[in-house]
């Protein structure tokens, strides 16, 4: 029988004894997580926005996602959630998924200081806050691509604040040193379009996953589902 790719046992590496004394990867990935939001936050935005619980998941096929008010302390502090990738963080370089975080603090940013759009919409006020602090948004991941959009990549501005803080971080020895085992994503895959799977699409029902909560759907290849409880988009699984 023909296993997919992605059903397969990953090969497991043996634990050493000495591994335990070494390594502490909630501390370091989180650590690194911290370091990289607070250099951003410091260099692109003044060091104006609140600090956000960054999250992370294997689910879902969108490189990141910012959720408002999603966490709540004890004594009635809201945070807001970034959730982050880990699967992109090998393979590729730290700019890459920096470019995503940078990306969601500027969701951040609109909800602390101006006009976020409905259900998570790149608006243009989004689209012109990424151009100001050194990112080119695009739906497409590729030069050219639409500025405004449901679900948008970004690329690096030659020159730009953002080019600049990243190389300053890069030069402090920075690296996000845990990054998911699992089969490879596509490298230039920022925006929902090159993530489709290499089987065929038509008439298929592909399973839909809300990023907040956890509802599912089904529908179509290609679909645009929102749920209804969170206004985000939905993400299509494999
Ligand atoms: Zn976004
Ligand atoms: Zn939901």
């Amino acid at each position: 029988m023909d296993i997919p790719e992605s059903r397969r046992a990953r090969t497991v590496v043996p634990l050493r004894r000495t591994d335990a004394a070494e390594m502490a990867p909630t501390a370091e990935t989180f650590a690194a997580l911290q370091t990289a939001f607070d250099h951003l936050n410091t260099h692109l935005f003044g060091g104006d926005l609140p600090n956000a619980l960054v999250t992370l998941t294997r689910r879902g096929r969108s490189p990141g996602c910012f959720r408002a008010g999603s966490f709540e302390r004890a004594d009635g502090v809201v945070a807001d959630e970034i959730t982050m990738t880990p699967a992109r963080f090998r393979d590729r370089p730290p700019a890459e998924p920096l470019a995503q975080l940078a990306h969601d603090m500027v969701h951040l940013w609109q909800r602390a200081f101006g006009t976020p759009g409905r259900g998570g919409y790149h608006n243009r006020e989004w689209a012109a806050k990424m151009v100001s602090i050194g990112l080119q948004p695009t739906a497409t991941s590729e030069p050219g691509g639409k500025a405004t959009g449901e679900r948008m990549g970004q690329m690096l501005i030659p020159g730009g604040a953002f080019a600049d803080a990243v190389a300053a971080l890069l030069d402090m020895g920075f690296t996000i040193p845990w990054a998911a085992r699992e089969k490879a994503l596509p490298r230039a895959g920022e925006g929902a379009d090159d993530d489709e799977p290499a089987v065929p699409k038509s008439g298929r029902w592909f399973k839909y996953v809300c990023p907040a909560c956890g509802a599912i759907a089904r529908a179509k290849h290609g679909a645009s589902l929102v749920c209804g409880d969170d206004y985000v988009v939905m993400d299509m699984e494999p």
